[in-house]
């Protein structure tokens, strides 16, 4: 995850509730459009440290949804070093070996998108080359190395020095004039841009890094998801404050249009991560003192040490796991499951529209 790549705005203090649903001024800015003027939707807590009273607001200017009342400091606090875990494994192993698999299949599956829109190509994978924007510990770049492309990732320093082989990682941001200039056939950004704190300025930065023709990919938890209406701030996928923006799937489609992109295909669909999102999410809300506990223990190790608690917790979530397979289905056949993946091919600056949302 690479939450700082840009500037955060100065902290504000935070609105009266009582005022939700009427338009508010001042307090922090759209992290898209810098506009002020918001409605609140609801107010939200930190899953982790218990720390209360941010809320989500949709901007009256460009319509995003994002979290106020996070300032830089608080931040830096919620990226606790369980957050991103140790620096061998963040899941358990089992777990582990699961998303190795699906990083594989992943990057099958991103460079059959990119070759499919250019059948009449003789490119191979050889002079590819790929960029992933907030790579974590660029597992999925390993493999796209494998297949042969060649690799940048982009990270922030906590990762330093964790980059696999033939991995070439640049601790900093986009922005940084090491990378000016550069330009990629495929651009991934995978459960990053909910987390950047200057949303407008990494957007605008990004056709300039990619070669026409190119290929962006944006996966994002969907704001606009059944998920996300009905648990509102139970919704595990909202994971308040390190998510700063929320991003729903007709704001994201028109934004992509605007910068010279056309969507080639998209999907609602991530079976882990949905059904899991269910079954976490409706433990949140019937156990509103515990949110996220079972999560907690599988992926931070406490369950080895509490495995007590984690066949609790198991037993509770098993009867919710047949609705959250149900819904899961249900929801990427109306496009409205929990998260929203993205593939979008640069047209170049001839095919950018003018844009009236910045
Ligand atoms: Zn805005």
């Amino acid at each position: 995850m690479n939450p700082d790549t840009h500037s955060t705005p100065e902290a504000v203090p935070a609105p009266d509730p009582a005022d939700s649903g009427v338009v508010e001024k001042e307090i922090s800015l759209c992290w898209n459009c810098g506009g002020a003027e918001f409605e609140t939707l609801f107010q939200a807590r930190d899953f982790d440290t218990a720390l209360d009273g941010f809320p989500v607001r949709r901007c009256r200017q460009c319509e995003l949804c994002y979290t106020g009342e996070v300032s830089e400091a608080v931040l830096a606090a919620s990226y606790s070093r369980a957050y991103y875990g140790s620096e061998k494994a963040k899941f358990v192993s089992l777990i582990e070996t699961l998303v190795k698999m699906g990083h594989r299949r992943q990057a099958k599956k991103i460079l059959g998108l990119y070759h499919g829109r250019n059948s009449d190509s003789d490119t191979d994978e050889s002079v590819l080359s790929v960029m992933d924007i907030g790579c974590g510990r660029a597992l999925l770049l390993q493999e796209f190395s494998k297949l042969g492309t060649a690799c940048l990732g982009i990270e922030r320093d906590e990762f330093r020095g964790t980059a696999p082989q033939g991995v070439d990682v640049h601790i900093g941001a986009l922005g940084d004039e090491g990378l000016s200039g550069r330009c990629f056939d495929i651009i991934i950004i995978w459960h990053v841009l909910e987390h950047i704190t200057d949303l407008g300025c990494l957007l605008k930065e990004l056709p300039a890094h990619l070669n026409p023709g190119g290929l962006l990919v944006i996966s994002v938890p969907n704001f606009s998801s059944w998920q996300s209406r009905f648990f509102r701030q139970h919704w595990f996928h909202l994971d308040i404050p390190r998510h700063v923006t929320h991003f729903e799937k007709d704001w994201l489609q028109k934004k992509l249009t605007s910068l010279g992109m056309e969507v080639v295909s998209q999907n609602t669909f991530t079976a882990s991560q949905n059904v899991f999102g269910f079954i976490q999410s409706s433990l949140n809300r019937i156990f509103p003192r515990k949110p996220n506990r079972l999560y907690k223990l599988l992926t931070r190790g406490d369950g080895r040490k509490n495995w007590l608690a984690l066949t609790g917790w198991t037993l509770l979530a098993i009867p919710l796991a047949p609705l959250a397979v149900l819904e899961t289905l249900l929801g990427e056949s109306s496009h409205r499951g929990a998260t929203l993946s993205i593939y979008a091919r640069y047209r170049g600056q001839d095919g950018r529209a003018e844009s009236s949302d910045n």
